[in-house]
């Protein structure tokens, strides 16, 4: 894209996607922190329907759409695309940018948030490559994931140093393209530890929203398998 159409591209526009079973403060903290800092004019969440480089979700996609509904509510500047999850299809984070590319227009600063540990294990993913011509990445430090280029797989590495933003002005100037990394307020809290947790009976309180402890014990999910 010439220089001149970047002048006017829009705030940056947030967007994090996640399997969210279920969705947790360290969720909710890195959407706020990430808004913050990159002065975001907003986040998407993106809950995954099928991820498709995981194990299968725990629980249905339809609860965990409903959990994150619950668990932004009442944030304006947080909102929640159920698109993947409506889909039968797996969902490809590629594919979702590129409807939202559609959707906004070429000149919208997107920016992808991920954990250290979704960033790691990105050359996984459907045609990742592609992910950087359709979107900024934004990776927040995760507890127990340190982010050193030296541990990533090769391809990846290389990315990483050559996609570093000079600064503020470079990437916020730009669609996409560039990948920051950002600190956070470190919290150890995982869905995989929540589950554990609820399916021994044990109390998760204060790990995420109590909404969406409610709505878990109402519908009597991650109970025993
Ligand atoms: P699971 O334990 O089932 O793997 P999770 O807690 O990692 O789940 P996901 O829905 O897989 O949650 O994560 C969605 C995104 O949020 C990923 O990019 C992940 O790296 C990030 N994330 C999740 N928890 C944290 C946390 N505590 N701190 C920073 N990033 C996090």
């Amino acid at each position: 894209m010439p220089e001149a159409d970047w002048a006017s591209a829009g705030q940056p526009l947030g967007l994090f996607g996640g399997t969210f079973d279920p969705v947790h403060f360290g969720h909710l903290r890195l959407a706020e922190e990430a808004c913050e800092a990159l002065g975001l004019t907003g986040i998407r969440w993106l809950p995954a329907g099928q991820p498709p480089h995981r194990e299968p979700p725990r629980v249905a996609a339809s609860h965990r759409l409903a959990m994150v509904r619950l668990a932004v509510a009442g944030n304006t500047r947080f909102s929640v695309d159920a698109a993947e999850v409506e889909a039968a299809a797996p969902s490809y984070t590629v594919t979702t940018l590129t409807r939202l590319r559609r959707e906004l227009g070429p000149q919208q600063p997107l920016v992808l948030l991920l954990g250290a540990d979704a960033f790691a294990g990105l050359t996984t993913w459907h045609r990742w490559q592609e992910i950087f011509a359709l979107a900024h990445l934004a990776v927040l430090h995760r507890p127990g994931y340190p982010l050193r280029p030296e541990s990533l797989p090769e391809t990846l590495a290389w990315q990483y140093r050559a996609r570093q933003a000079a600064g503020p002005a470079a990437w916020a100037a730009a669609p996409g393209g560039c990948i920051l990394t950002l600190p956070m307020t470190q919290l150890d809290i995982s869905a995989t530890h929540i589950r554990a947790l609820l399916a021994r009976g044990a109390s998760p309180r204060y790990l995420l929203p109590d909404a969406v402890l409610d709505y878990i014990r109402r519908h009597q999910l991650y109970g025993p398998r």
